[in-house]
């Protein structure tokens, strides 16, 4: 296996022993088990385009058997039995655990997903372990409400009950975080969970399976099947004895999810879909901080987030100096391997995506955009792995595959605005509404932006923050359901309603 790493970077040795070990398997019912057909795929290391493991391929009869697996351990046994108290001290374990395997799981992170191992190291794996003790923190307290009816003689009070097996569907761009996303609060919540990890990033998702069999979730409470979207995931999206579907990935998928669950049982679904999100820079703004901001709104991760601030709105008197600022700023980020020193920005995940975001490139220069800065797939050392340098186009018409399209790769798209009403009703001509984020000195200002915008979340003279306290979610055809909070335990509770004759 070559790993492509710096002479001085060691790996742990739990991160060795995992990846010797063999080909990875399915977590059923608290069994690592083989696919019944015997199939495997590799995981690749997008920084070299080598093999990193060989993982068992779930087929219809594996998620068949991991749905057996969860329907059994949430009708009966110890999950059943236990209070929320209970299970918030097995979500709190799960998180000390996660802390103190949090080397080993970073840099399983960065081999598999590319990202740099300061970023895995010090964001991905910190804000798991915080969604795990969050959700630890609310699992004792899901109450329900008394309910004043306008009958007399009736006592009516609600109680929140979990909805039952769960099948949660991920992708690759925050494999461990996105995987703590759900299973911390559909665990808190009492269901049991089927988890399919992206088939790009497998990896930490199964060591993950194994921290929460040592933190003591009895078997069958969690249960990971991995392979490709067809068949693994819809499987799981088909499946009548899956009571809800949580998803995050394309908005072409999550209309399968949707079609999937009306044909099957109508399961429940939330969706977590793609984004195209305005940011927003008027003349007014502390201009350094807000360029600084912008670069890093969109070309962290290599712009692979779905909160990416890939549409760029400045306010036309600054407009010629902001988009040499953030062309500047896009030649000082450092690309490169994973485990390269100092390096800001990784590979994106896959050939296909690489040449999914260089024919954005293409379109873009050939649709009248101007190419400010980048455009290029690296070359040299990194010519074996999927590299690209951050892009930065100027545009001024919004019907651009550039404005309009998810493109999922370092590419900013900068236009100008003159007007407070153009402004807002170019940020919205979008069929998403994930997130948006605005810069200015004045807070009015800000605030009716924030107002006007239709998007999840707003940040004002931030951008790109997550918290596990703080609701997150999409507006249009960026889907529906808050994961995060206390919003999230609506996505994992049905409410009961009971009357009490008192006359
Ligand atoms: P997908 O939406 O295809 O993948 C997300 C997850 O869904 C993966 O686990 C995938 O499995 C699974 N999946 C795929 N097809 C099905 C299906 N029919 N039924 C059930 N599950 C399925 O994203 P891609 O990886 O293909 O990326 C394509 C584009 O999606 C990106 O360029 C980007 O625009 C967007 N995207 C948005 C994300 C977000 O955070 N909102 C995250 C990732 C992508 P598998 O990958 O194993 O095949």
């Amino acid at each position: 296996m070559n790993l492509n790493l710096p002479p001085e970077i060691n790996l742990q040795p739990g991160t060795l022993q995992f990846l010797q070990s063999g080909p990875k398997r399915l977590l059923i019912n608290g069994e690592w088990v083989d696919a019944l057909s015997g199939e495997t795929f590799a995981s690749v290391n997008p920084a070299n385009g080598e093999e990193l493991a060989q993982v068992a391929l779930a087929g219809v009869e594996d998620v068949d058997m991991a749905v057996h697996a969860a329907r059994a351990a949430f009708e009966h046994g110890p999950w059943r039995e236990m209070s929320g108290e209970e299970r918030g001290r097995l979500l709190w374990k799960a998180a000390d655990l996660i802390e103190a395997y949090t080397d080993e799981l970073a840099e399983l992170e960065t081999l598999d997903n590319g990202k740099p191992i300061r970023l895995s190291s010090k964001v991905d794996l910190p804000n798991t372990a915080k969604h795990f003790r969050y959700y630890a923190g609310l699992a004792g307290k899901l109450e329900g409400t008394t309910v004043p009816v306008s009958f007399p003689n009736q006592f009516v009070y609600t109680l929140r009950e979990p909805v039952g097996v769960v099948g949660l569907i991920i992708p690759w761009n925050f494999p461990i975080q996105m995987a703590s996303w759900k299973l911390a609060p559909a665990l808190a919540c009492g269901n049991t969970a089927i988890l399919k990890p992206a088939e790009e990033t497998p990896l930490t998702a199964l060591r993950l399976g194994e921290i929460l069999i040592e933190a003591g979730f009895p078997p069958g409470v969690v249960n990971i099947v991995t392979g490709p979207g067809e068949p693994t995931g819809a499987a799981i999206t088909a499946h009548m004895g899956i009571d809800k579907v949580s998803f995050t990935g394309s908005t072409e998928v999550g209309r399968k999810i949707m079609e999937a669950a009306a044909r099957s049982n109508l399961k429940r679904v939330s969706l977590e879909l793609g984004g195209k999100s305005p940011n927003v820079i008027f003349a007014d703004a502390d201009l350094g901080k807000a360029v600084k901001g912008a670069t890093w709104g969109i070309f962290s991760t290599a712009g692979q987030e779905c909160v990416a601030g890939s549409r760029l709105f400045v306010e036309r008197p600054v407009f010629q100096q902001v988009l040499e600022g953030l062309a500047g700023e896009s030649r000082k980020v450092r690309v490169g391997a994973g485990f390269t020193p100092k390096v800001h920005v990784g590979p994106l995940i896959s050939q296909r995506q690489l040449e999914r975001v260089m024919g954005y490139i293409e379109g873009g220069q050939k649709s009248g955009a101007q190419l400010v800065s980048g455009g290029e797939r690296l070359g040299g050392e990194l010519s074996q792995g999927y590299f690209m340098s951050p892009t930065v186009f100027a545009y001024e018409d919004d019907s651009l595959q550039l404005a309009q399209e998810e493109i999922f790769g370092p590419v900013a798209a900068v236009t100008p605005f003159d007007s407070w009403d153009e402004l807002v009703m170019r940020a919205n001509s979008s069929r998403y509404g994930l997130a948006a984020g605005v810069w200015t000195q004045d807070i009015t200002k800000a605030h009716r932006f924030a107002h006007a915008v239709k998007a999840g979340t707003v940040w004002i003279n931030t951008y790109d923050l997550i918290d596990p306290a703080a609701p997150f979610g999409g507006y249009k055809e960026s889907g529906f359901g808050r994961e995060m909070g206390r919003d999230a335990l609506d996505l994992y509770t049905e409410v009961k309603t009971v009357w009490v004759g008192l006359g």
